[in-house]
């Protein structure tokens, strides 16, 4: 338990509102390994894999989505949207009877990267509380 409150210290940033590494991924500038693609979504796998699907889903504009603690009526739209991909990802992915949606918010929420995101995790038995 504590090994894991360590790991997910170390994982955890805070909001500067820094461009990330997304915004790369994005505009193409670094490979990723897209599952699906649309005019406001990006769905692509996870470096750092935790299940044998675990893809990401974000907004291709960021738009002040840092977190979705930052989210306000303007974003509603594409909050929809991104939860829609997430089934097609899923459905492309074989697990649309079983998955996973996560979002981490903020430190405490163990969020690493400030450009909201999806987790579409999936292809093994998942537990619950997620810890
Ligand atoms: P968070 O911890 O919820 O913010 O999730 C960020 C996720 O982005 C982590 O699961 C990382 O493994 C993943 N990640 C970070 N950099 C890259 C990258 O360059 N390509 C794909 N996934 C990445």
């Amino acid at each position: 338990r504590a090994a894991h409150n360590e790991e997910a210290a170390a994982k955890a940033a805070s909001d500067t509102g820094a461009p990330t590494i997304f915004d790369k991924i994005v505009a193409k500038e670094i490979p990723s390994d897209i599952v699906y693609e649309d005019e406001n979504v990006l769905a692509f796998r996870d470096i750092n894999p935790q299940a044998p699907v675990h893809v990401l889903v974000i907004p291709k504009l960021r738009d002040g989505l840092t977190t979705l603690g930052k989210a306000e009526p303007r974003h509603t739209e594409v909050l929809g949207q991104l939860l829609h991909a997430s089934k097609i990802v899923a459905e492309k992915e074989g697990i649309v009877d079983g998955f996973r949606v996560v979002i981490n918010n903020g430190a405490e929420g163990c969020q690493s990267v400030y450009h909201l995101h999806l987790h579409v995790l999936g292809g093994r038995q998942m537990k619950w509380p997620p810890v």
